[in-house]
Formats: structure tokens, C-alpha cells, sequence
């Protein structure tokens, strides 16, 4: 085992090989609070990537209802209980991540499980299912009865569980954009990635017996352009990029901005230690005490933040879904907010107050008659 740095963590760690942060790192937001749970993102998904033999119940992208969902079923309750206690200091988090709790089988570099056939049935299991007690009565923004919809696919971990545990040393991260791929070639099926793997994002095509995962869609990102599900999103609350660490945030990247700048978007269960590349907005409307073991302790302070956004941070939430082109850098003047591809090429102008037309009652050009709705 080899100590590395997590800025998640504000902390040193323990992983199975010494850090190598990648030059670029492919990096997501998803903005929960906007997600209508269509799974247009996930047929997207499905329909592009996994529609072969053996990939019959595989889902690189879904979309499941928390708290009772989950693809596999009960995924994350059964990896944090594995975890044990889970306490966060100001110092940062002070317990063990999935790489130091080892189950007690020398085998393993990391704690996990491989789930059994029967909980990888349904990608959003208990679908609309709130949790609750109804007698307390609503009470905004905060309901004592509450559900929400977590969007999921492979994290692009900084420190990929899967990867650490291959025994092949078949996973890779790519050093020119952070994305972590299976070689097919090397792959013998073993499974130790879909154990290892916390967020259970690694699975297993029955039909070719090797292991496969989401590929974050590297042939659009090498022609800068985004990944299906981000494209496809209905809801507008996908956004993709590149995340850089905190000492390396740029304020003019959209990513970086949402997440080191205003602190907006928070990684999904910090605590397991990989360093996960998926960023979240929390939803408003849920226990704050689910938040917090889910994101960790900016939760809070990143619902105060999407409840009251001021103008910029406004903009910047406008750029979501306005674009099939990679955002690199944005500029926002008060009034439009631009985006720029690589080259400094403007893909997207989007202005915060669409313009208002008054139409003429008679338009002599065309001798037509037109009614404006009030
Ligand atoms: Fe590997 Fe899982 Fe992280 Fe994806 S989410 S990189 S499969 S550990
Ligand atoms: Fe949610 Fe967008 Fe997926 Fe629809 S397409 S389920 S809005 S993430």
C-alpha cells in the first residue's frame, strides 16, 4: 500500500499504488434538485452501449430512487456498514475508507462484496418510494416524507477501487483525461472489480465473462464533445468537463467553479475514499442528516448556496444542457454568459433574461393577423 493525498478527505490515505493524478481529469456535475426521473439518460446509455449479448441487465447509467432504491439493490447500505463508523472533524474524515477497513480476507486490497444475480434486477427499484413518517406533517424546505432521484455512473475515481484490486492489472486510468477503462484483452473475469468497486459501477458481461463499465463515452470526449447521457438529459441538470484539484481550480471553469468556487457540488460518499469525479447538487427538500452521510459535510452550506444563487451562479447553472460541446472556459458579462471550446471557439451564448417580442396585430408584410397571448 502506497499513501496518497485525497482533498476529499483533507487527508493522507492509503491505496494499493502510489498517486499518479492524471494530466486532465474528466469531471460531472448533476444537479439532483432538477431531475424529473425520465431515465431518457439511461436508455441513452443503454441504447449506445450495452444492447449486446450478456449485457442484458446492465446499466452503465441509471437513475434511482433514494433512500429504499438502488442498482444493485441496497449497494451503498451494505458498503457502509462494511465501512463502520464514519465520523468527519474540521480536520476532515476520520475513519476508514474502503482501502484501510480490510474485511479480513488477506486477498483483499480493499472492503466490498460482489452482490448476488437477484439484486442487479431493476436500475430504479422502488421507483417514486418516499420514507418518512407522515404524522409530523410537511414542512418545507425540509419534508418529513421525502424521495429523490440520484443519477449514476462510473465515478472516473481518482483512486479507482476497481483498478486497485485487479489482480490482471487489466483496469486502467488514462493519463490524458482521468478516464478508467477495462482492457477486454486482459480482462480473465475474476470479478475483483465488481467487488472492489463501492459504488458498484463495475459489472460483469455474462456472455463474454470479462468485466465492463461505463466509458464515460471517450470517443465523443476526444472530439470535445460530451458524453450521451449528459447530451440526452431531458432535465437539463448535467454538466460535463474538467475538474482540477483545489490548488489547480481555475474560476473560469465551469466545473471547477461549481465545485471549488462556490462549493456547490459535492462528491457521493466522500467516506468510501476513491475520490469519486461525479459531483452532486444536493436536493433541497431532504433530511439534512441523509445529505450528510451521502455528500459528507458540505451539504448544508451547498443547499444555502442553490437555494439564494445570485446572479453568476445563476448563469453558470444555465449552461447546463445548453450545449453538445465541451464548456472549457465561460465568461459572464451580467447579462449573457458565454462558453468556449479548447480552442477559445464560443459554442454557446445563453442570455439571463430571454429577449420578449411584441408581435404587430396586423402584419402588413403578409397581410396576417397575429395574437399575442397574455
Ligand atoms: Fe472504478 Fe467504481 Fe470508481 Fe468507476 S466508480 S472508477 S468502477 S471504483
Ligand atoms: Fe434525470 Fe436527466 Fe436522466 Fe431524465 S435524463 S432521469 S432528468 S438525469
Amino acid at each position: 500500500m502506497a499513501e496518497v493525498h485525497n482533498w476529499h478527505l483533507e487527508r493522507e490515505m492509503s491505496y494499493p499504488y502510489p498517486g499518479a493524478r492524471p494530466k486532465r481529469q474528466v469531471g460531472f456535475v448533476f444537479d439532483i434538485n432538477r431531475c424529473i426521473g425520465c431515465q431518457t439518460c439511461t436508455m441513452a446509455c443503454k441504447s449506445t452501449w450495452t444492447f449486446g449479448k450478456g449485457q442484458e441487465y446492465m446499466w452503465w447509467n441509471n437513475v434511482e430512487t433514494k433512500p429504499y432504491g438502488g442498482y444493485p439493490q441496497h449497494w451503498d447500505v451494505k458498503t457502509l456498514k462494511m465501512l463502520g463508523p464514519q465520523a468527519w472533524t474540521s480536520g476532515g474524515y476520520a475513519g476508514k475508507t474502503v482501502f484501510e477497513k480490510k474485511d479480513g480476507d488477506l486477498r483483499d486490497e480493499s472492503v466490498g462484496y460482489l452482490p448476488p444475480a437477484p439484486e442487479w434486477r431493476f436500475p430504479n427499484i422502488y421507483e417514486d418510494t418516499a420514507t418518512g413518517t407522515s404524522d409530523k406533517g410537511l414542512s418545507l424546505p425540509v419534508h418529513s416524507n421525502f424521495f429523490f432521484y440520484l443519477q449514476r455512473i462510473c465515478n472516473h475515481c481518482t483512486y479507482p477501487a476497481c483498478l486497485g484490486a485487479c489482480p490482471r492489472k487489466a483496469i486502467y486510468k488514462r493519463p490524458e483525461d482521468g478516464i478508467v477503462l477495462v482492457d477486454q484483452k486482459r480482462c480473465r473475469g475474476y470479478q475483483e472489480c465488481v467487488r472492489a468497486c463501492p459504488y458498484k459501477k463495475t459489472l460483469f458481461n455474462t456472455e463474454a465473462l470479462t468485466a465492463e463499465k461505463c466509458i464515460a463515452c471517450y470517443p465523443r470526449v476526444e472530439k470535445g464533445e460530451i458524453p450521451r447521457c449528459v447530451a440526452a438529459c431531458v432535465g437539463h441538470i448535467r454538466l460535463s468537463g474538467w475538474i482540477n484539484p483545489p490548488d489547480k481550480a481555475r474560476e473560469d471553469n465551469p466545473i471547477d467553479y461549481l465545485v471549488h468556487v462556490r462549493k456547490l457540488a459535492l462528491p457521493l460518499y466522500p467516506q468510501f475514499g476513491t475520490e469519486p469525479n461525479v459531483y452532486y447538487i444536493p436536493p433541497r427538500w431532504v433530511s439534512r442528516a441523509y445529505l450528510f452521510q451521502m455528500f459528507g459535510p458540505g451539504a448544508e452550506e451547498a443547499i444555502e448556496a442553490r437555494t439564494k444563487p445570485d446572479r453568476k451562479l445563476f448563469a453558470v447553472l444555465k449552461l447546463f444542457g445548453s450545449t453538445t460541446r465541451t464548456i472549457e472556459r465561460f465568461v459572464f458579462d451580467g447579462d449573457v454568459v458565454k462558453g468556449f471550446t479548447a480552442n477559445g471557439k464560443a459554442v454557446v451564448e445563453v442570455p439571463m433574461e430571454e429577449p420578449f417580442y411584441v408581435r404587430p396585430f396586423h402584419d402588413k408584410a403578409h397581410e396576417a393577423y397575429r395574437f399575442n397571448e397574455p
